[in-house]
């Protein structure tokens, strides 16, 4: 198990007229809907990265956006079960140890310490477990095992490499998650890494629990054979292993819709019989020089060089939640500067020892993000705050110090 440093959280005292729950998105209602339990402990499953290269501005985006949801039930009240894997051992991380001939292992621990280090400078609050896939093999064959059990199981004809694989697309109610059909799924699945024309395969969308080790590749022993897991199966056997069945919230990009959260909802329901997750909540894409910023293409924005540069990493976590989390939208260098002025004018306020009235900014930054977390509407709200209490002489001793718990709890940003 991994971590990184803890967070500390001010309380906040409650608002009036303010909504007590958290509203999402869920992709699969395609509405916003209540998510979390009205008491009680809240679980959350969030896809992690895989450790090959560092922390572009996407990720950053992913792990504030379920930050925000992690901090918004903390704040009504509520237990939070974070979960979230790293996948330190797969293709992307073998083909990329390969290409600087860097131990795989290597790569993936340096990378994974990178990781946490951007995550612990803006703040994000450490997921209560956050597993690996390969401490989880021994985990991940046990849940292949209790699978097999169905027919569901099969292994592929294929005499060097008799792959284990998943029925996906028998489970009832495939495809709910993405909405897309069935021509359409096996299209993306192609587009995207997948094997859907791979001989002795019983249908295109069947999904790899476990494949045989090829030449020069690491592999674990197992009754299943010398080999390592599928993604899907290490996410689904990673959060029933440490949240339960049918939790609240599962999580990550809007890229993982399909083919990954998909079939990791029909191996879930498959092995337990219910829904994996109440909703399933996707953050928007970040762009750069155009296109959806990914490894594979280069265009990147790191955080470790933003930080390197000189980034307070406070305005970098402005930048991102000046967008609202669903949308795709386009980095550009302007909106670190513009960051910055508002941290700047933000801690102006600090200086005074008065300000006009808390309580009603606190009331609408709440409203904001329990309703779909609107960062944008809450940062404006704190803008006008900052702005009346810089015009107005004012007398309220108390109200800069609510302030300051509030932004760094509900936002996360410490002044
Ligand atoms: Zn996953």
């Amino acid at each position: 198990m991994y971590s990184w440093a803890p967070v500390s959280v001010p309380a906040v005292p409650p608002s009036e007229d303010v909504p007590g729950r958290l509203s999402l998105f869920d992709t699969s209602l395609r509405a916003v809907t209540p998510v979390g339990p009205e008491s009680g402990e809240a679980r959350m499953y969030v896809c992690g990265i895989t450790p090959y290269d560092a922390t572009h501005l996407g990720h950053a985006n992913t792990y504030l956006t379920f930050d925000l949801v992690q901090r918004a039930w903390l704040d009504l009240g509520l237990g939070v079960n974070y979960s979230q894997n790293v996948t330190d051992v797969d293709d992307p991380l073998l083909e990329r140890a390969a290409q600087t001939g860097q131990d795989w292992d290597e790569l993936a621990s340096d990378q994974i310490e990178l990781f946490r280090t951007d995550m612990e400078a803006l703040r994000v609050i450490p997921p209560r477990h956050y597993v690996g896939a390969v401490e989880s093999i021994g985990l991940v064959v046990r849940y292949i095992e209790r699978l097999a059990e169905t027919d569901l199981v099969y292994q592929i004809d294929d005499p060097e490499h008799p792959d284990w694989y998943f029925r996906t697309a028998q489970v009832p109610g495939f495809g709910a998650v993405s909405g897309l059909d069935e021509q359409r799924m096996i299209d993306v699945f192609r587009d995207n890494g997948g094997d859907p024309d791979r001989p002795g395969k019983r249908h295109p969308l069947d999904s790899l629990l476990w494949q045989f080790a090829r030449r020069g590749e690491p592999a674990w022993e197992s009754s299943l054979g010398a080999g390592r897991p599928g993604w899907h199966v290490e996410c689904v056997a990673i959060s029933l292993q440490h949240l339960g069945p049918h939790f609240d919230l599962q999580g990550g990009g809007r890229d993982l819709i399909f083919p990954h959260h998909e079939m990791c909802a029909a191996q879930a329901l498959a092995f337990t019989g219910e829904p994996m997750a109440d909703a399933c909540v996707h953050s928007g894409l970040v762009a750069l020089d155009g296109e959806k910023m990914s490894k594979s293409k280069g265009n990147l924005e790191l955080v470790s060089r933003l930080r390197k540069a000189g980034a307070d990493p406070m305005a970098i976590r402005l930048a991102l939640l000046a967008h609202h989390y669903r949308s795709d939208w386009e980095w550009r260098p302007e909106m670190l500067d513009e960051a910055v002025a508002r941290l700047e004018r933000w801690r102006s306020v600090l200086n005074d020892a008065t300000a006009v009235p808390a309580a009603e900014t606190i009331a609408a930054m709440r409203t904001a993000i329990r309703n779909d977390l609107d960062a944008p509407a809450a940062l404006a709200a704190v803008d006008a705050w900052v702005a009346a209490s810089s015009a107005m002489t004012s007398d309220d001793v108390d109200a800069v110090g609510e302030m300051v718990a509030a932004i760094d709890a509900l936002l996360g940003v410490r002044l």
